[in-house]
């Protein structure tokens, strides 16, 4: 099957969240037996990550963004193909993806995506003419969202397009007059189309336009289709509930291994947890924590925002850090929780490390070294830091929604203990759950028990790649 996939970010390119982890990773898993390619953007100094970058198709410049062209290349060791849509005028500058050096949207983010989203649709359509036809499209959220559209415009034959929404917060929403510039028709501006309270959104183009809709865990998929996750969506989830199914993440287990994990200084597993705990003085000592192999160490590596529920941490944390807890966090995003996080390590010097930024070897230490990961999110579509942490025998302390309500059971009969589990997003039951997580921390014979039951977990992609696979060969018919 020649199966064509159209991301905004893909590890180890370009790298934001955990869409970046499902786009390098599903497409590795799905290459041992089919033809896969990727297209994402030429971002400044991507194309330099690749070999063999070759120049491929001319596509012209039929919005006046600028000259459009593919380059094809490889990662060392990988059967994957990356396609580069490379158009310097839309993707060479300062800053990430999204977001400029200040931290604000790049302000023709409407037109980058729209390229992106059109340049997909042409190699679906048109493939035939490239040299490489896809059978299906499999396409990320709202980046993508107007791939569909495109294709639904030319009327024509074309591929199925599957639609994955990794975060229904963000929905790619633009005005009417940016929609001009888009080259897609007026016609598509209704409410049942990709109109969007009056504006339009990538998001709901993609979830309209594309022939089947999949989220990244079974109890988001439920979720989004009520008003408190649904963002304004709700009710079109449950009219196109018909296509849509929730596939739960995996994990590259050849990258999250602490068997084989090259940021780490001991390696270890679950017959021999003794690495874990170098791996926790080296940490300690790395970030000037207090050398105390049996201080509690809570863990966090998020993005810094309200879905994460992060105020919580900074509400209950004081209590538990007075008791001579520790905390390690690494983050990046909201600024007044980077200062609230400054206070509180500022508090508590030799117990509390805050990291800003992005890091990954510290992410990869930090879920090795901590006794438990905090995820105490509002919602969560998947969650990714989780499924880590259990292989890393560090236990998630989360929030039962989304994907970690699929992956962490602390009382689901029939099921392991892996991890503490709480209702509901308050500082009350947060607290609860770090309490019931100090009491199996005393118990060091459950403890280990526990660590090893969440290590022995398997998320690993086979069994999610395995329905994408089916997912698309029902959909081709
Ligand atoms: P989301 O996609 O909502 O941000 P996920 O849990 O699905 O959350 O994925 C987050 C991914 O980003 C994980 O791979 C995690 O290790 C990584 N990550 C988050 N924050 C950082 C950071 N500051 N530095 C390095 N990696 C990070």
């Amino acid at each position: 099957m020649n199966i064509l996939f159209v991301s905004s970010e893909v590890y180890p390119l370009v790298k934001t969240g955990g869409l970046a982890d499902v786009a390098g990773a599903l497409p590795a898993a799905l290459s041992q037996r089919h033809d896969l390619k990727v297209l994402l953007p030429a971002y400044e100094g991507v194309q330099h990550l690749l070999e063999e970058l070759r120049e491929g198709a001319t596509l012209g410049n039929p919005f006046g963004y600028g000259e459009m062209r593919l380059l094809t290349g490889h990662l060392p060791g990988s059967d994957v193909e990356y396609w580069l849509l490379d158009c310097p005028n839309l993707f060479h500058r300062q800053g990430g993806p999204y977001l400029n050096a200040d931290g604000h949207d790049h302000a023709d983010n409407h037109r980058r995506f729209a390229a992106l989203s059109w340049a997909g649709a042409v190699v679906a359509q048109y493939g035939h003419l490239l040299g490489w036809q896809p059978d299906i499209v499999h396409a990320h959220d709202w980046q993508t969202g107007l791939l569909p559209a495109y294709l639904k415009a030319w009327n024509q034959r074309h591929p199925p397009v599957v639609f994955t929404i990794h975060n229904m917060l963000f929905t790619g929403s633009f005005s009417h007059d940016q929609y001009l510039e888009v080259g897609l028709p007026e016609s598509l501006f209704v409410m049942h189309g990709l109109e969007y309270y009056h504006n339009y959104s990538m998001l709901k183009s993609g979830i309209v336009y594309s022939q089947a809709i999949t989220t990244v865990s079974p109890t988001y998929a439920r979720e989004i289709q009520t008003p408190a996750f649904g963002c304004g969506l709700d009710s079109l989830m449950r009219d196109q509930r018909h296509k849509l199914s929730g596939i739960l993440n995996g994990v590259d287990y050849s990258i999250w291994n602490p068997s084989h994990d090259e940021y780490l200084d001991q390696p270890f597993n679950a017959r021999d947890l003794s690495g874990k705990d170098q791996n926790k003085h080296s940490l300690q000592q790395k970030l000037g924590l207090r050398s105390e192999p049996h201080a509690p160490l809570f863990g966090v590596v998020s993005r810094l925002s309200e879905q994460k529920g992060l105020d919580l941490v900074l509400q209950v944390m004081p209590e538990f850090l007075e008791r001579g807890g520790q905390l390690v966090l690494l983050g990046s995003g909201d600024k007044g929780l980077e200062k609230a996080y400054y206070d509180l390590a500022d508090r508590f010097p030799g117990q509390a490390s805050v990291n800003f930024g992005y890091n990954e070897a510290l992410a990869h230490q930090i879920e090795a070294a901590a006794d438990f990961l905090l995820v105490p999110s509002r919602f969560e579509p998947c969650g990714l830091t989780q499924l880590y942490a259990l292989k890393y025998g560090t236990l998630p302390i989360v929030r039962r929604t989304g994907g970690l309500a699929d992956s962490v059971w602390e009382d689901i009969p029939g099921r392991p203990q892996t991890g503490l589990v709480f209702d509901h997003a308050t500082t009350h039951d947060l607290r609860e759950a770090i309490y019931r997580a100090l009491a199996l921390y005393d118990n060091k014979k459950l403890l280990r028990q526990i660590r090893q039951q969440a290590m022995r977990q398997d998320f690993s992609w086979e069994s999610a790649s395995a329905q994408y696979l089916s997912l698309y060969k029902h959909l081709i018919g």
